[in-house]
């Protein structure tokens, strides 16, 4: 029998695992994947390589005159995701330092959002998609069958990012990594356009204490009591 394909959206701050989890959630239920964060670092990364960003401050005039030059897609390769910038694989430079840095100033500015908001909407009109990032259940999805708000303790986080970050060749400062995930949540969370915030129909996950495959079964309880009705 064909199962209902709905929607979930999956925000949170930086580093608590959001994109781990939709990844696994999209691989269960054979839904369509989107990491939306790595959109915004695939803008930053525009930004930095077009000088459209300096000392940390947008050139917002240069910025809209070639925005519809910036062109983003994703494709599946390998069963994994990647992002493509202006037809290069840029999926691992999104994850430099240099991107991170910045990524937060990048993502606050309205006409960035517009765009990759109208694409991410686009994605997901037919449903069956997993989408995480900082908006997906208060902006992009608003109607989403399934929302979570997903958190964990600061440390635990910033052991995560360590670790992913070494698993990826890029060994990191514990203080800078500390510093950059506090950075960019007090952005997220204080921006005047769609900052993040936990919505009222939101499920909060914390997990810290569970494990990938534990977190994976919590949520999968809740996407069968949704189809099922
Ligand atoms: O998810 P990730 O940490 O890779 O996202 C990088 C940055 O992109 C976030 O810190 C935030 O500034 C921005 N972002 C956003 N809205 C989203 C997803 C990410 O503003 N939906």
């Amino acid at each position: 029998m064909n199962q209902r394909k709905i929607t979930i959206a999956i925000d949170g701050f930086s580093a608590c695992g959001k994109s781990t989890l939709a990844k696994d959630l999209a691989k269960r239920l054979n839904y369509v994947f989107i990491d939306s964060g790595a959109m915004y670092r695939a803008a930053a990364l525009y930004c930095l390589n077009h000088q459209l960003i300096q000392n940390g401050v947008l050139e917002k005039e240069a910025i809209n005159a070639q925005l519809k030059q910036m062109a983003i897609h994703f494709e599946v390769i390998d069963q994994e995701l990647h992002i493509f910038l202006n037809g290069s694989d840029v999926s691992d430079a999104i994850r430099q330092p240099e991107v991170a840095g910045i990524v937060s100033i990048v993502a606050a500015y309205k006409p960035i959002r517009e765009k990759l908001v109208e694409a991410q909407q686009k994605m997901g009109e037919k449903g069956g998609i997993v989408m995480d990032g900082r908006d997906i259940g208060s902006v992009v999805f608003p109607n989403a069958e399934l929302k979570l708000f997903v958190t964990a303790d600061p440390e635990i986080r910033v052991q995560r990012r360590l670790a992913e970050m070494k698993a990826k060749g890029i060994l990191m400062n514990r203080d800078e990594v500390r510093e950059n995930l506090a950075e960019r949540d007090h952005l997220d969370s204080t921006r005047e356009e769609s900052p993040l915030i936990q919505v009222a129909d939101a499920l909060v996950l914390d997990n810290s204490h569970l494990s990938k495959e534990e977190q994976l079964e919590w949520v999968l309880q809740k996407v069968a009591l949704l189809v099922a009705n």
